[in-house]
């Protein structure tokens, strides 16, 4: 994924807004640690349009993801979506697979301008993928979801959470995805914060492993394939000799930025730490400006094997995981196995 680089006025490509943490769902990894009840702190509509409307000077207007928790337990759901569609952003949708995603919801979603919504597949079976999302069901709903979110007409996006539970599966959820006919494959390599345990990531062998799997995987791909908390996915495609997307990867506070149900302005969901809030001070300020997002984009901020690696600048490591695992988001990433920063 590229996306516009003004080293003045920065604008991030993807904006992932946390609209509630309330979820009927109990995920095992969930980063958001949903709730079953909403939490009367959240951002009002009429905040919410506020931001929306500062998220406009941006000068390159950013894809808008909402997600929570399940943005589905907001009844004012509908109006948030208008307020971003009628402001010019593409909207994404990542709902949680429960009886409130129906065919009749997804149908009025592409009527209302929404372009994509993305799903959580963790297995290729139900007996993982329901294990590991706390619910049994919730595969074949996903499923189900997935073919309702085609004809509705808007693009599908899968999420994949890779961990010990899942590593082995790789290759059967690849072929699923193929077949559920996607545009795009997101690649989640789990990061202990909120739920998720540390025996909950893979080791820095395995992500590699892994990594060198899904580099040749997506050389034949016919939809994008990414990857989030594993940033050296670039270090790997250019060291199998495939191509290599243009520009820096997007990560936290680099082409990417997290708002949370309470307003909270966080580089990433996973690296829980805090610019400002929203709408008291302005989103597109604490992008540009604030002293902890131009720091997470300055490489020369770096330390250990991530100060020295060749790939500081295009890579840069998972700041969230050096956090989750050091206290230290400058630290040197412990999720890759890497010898070129050595
Ligand atoms: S050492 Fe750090 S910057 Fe280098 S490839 Fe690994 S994660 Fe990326």
């Amino acid at each position: 994924m590229t996306f516009m680089t003004d080293r003045r006025h920065p604008s991030p490509h993807v904006v992932t807004w946390e609209l509630t943490r309330a979820c009927a769902l109990h995920c095992r990894h969930c980063r958001a640690e949903a709730l079953r009840h909403r939490d009367p702190r959240e951002l009002s509509l009429d905040a919410i349009q506020q931001v929306l409307e500062d998220l406009r000077r941006f000068a390159h207007r950013p894809i808008m993801v909402f997600t929570g928790g399940d943005p589905l337990e907001r009844p004012d759901l509908p109006a948030i979506q208008r307020a971003a569609v009628d402001r010019g952003f593409h909207t994404a949708m990542a709902p949680s697979v429960t009886p409130r995603l129906t065919p009749e919801a997804i149908r009025e979603w592409a009527e209302r301008g929404i372009g994509s919504v993305s799903l959580s597949l963790d297995g290729a079976s139900a007996a993982v993928h329901d294990a590991f999302r706390g619910q049994p069901g919730t595969f074949d709903a996903t499923l189900l979801a997935a073919l309702a979110i085609r004809e509705a007409g808007m693009k599908l996006q899968i999420n994949s959470s890779v961990g010990p539970h899942t590593a082995g599966e790789l290759e059967a959820m690849g072929n699923l995805v193929k077949r559920l006919g996607v545009s795009s494959w997101e690649v989640f390599f789990v990061i202990p914060t909120g739920r998720a345990r540390r025996s909950e990531q893979l080791s820095a062998k395995s992500i590699e492993d892994a990594l060198c799997w899904l580099a040749a995987y997506r050389s034949r791909a016919p939809f994008r394939v990414t990857t989030v908390g594993a940033p050296q996915f670039r270090r790997v495609l250019h060291e199998m000799g495939y191509s290599v997307p243009e520009g820096p990867t997007v990560r936290e506070a680099q082409g990417f930025m997290f708002i949370s149900h309470t307003g909270e302005v966080f580089p990433s969901g996973y690296l829980p730490v805090s610019a400002g809030t929203v709408p008291a001070s302005s989103a597109v300020e604490l992008y540009q400006e604030s002293p902890l997002f131009q720091a997470l984009r300055n490489s020369d901020r770096l330390a250990g094997r991530c100060g020295t690696c060749a790939y500081a600048r295009t890579c840069g490591g998972s700041r969230a995981r050096a956090y989750a695992v050091a206290g230290d988001w400058a630290a040197e990433d412990p999720g890759c196995s890497s010898a070129v920063g050595a």
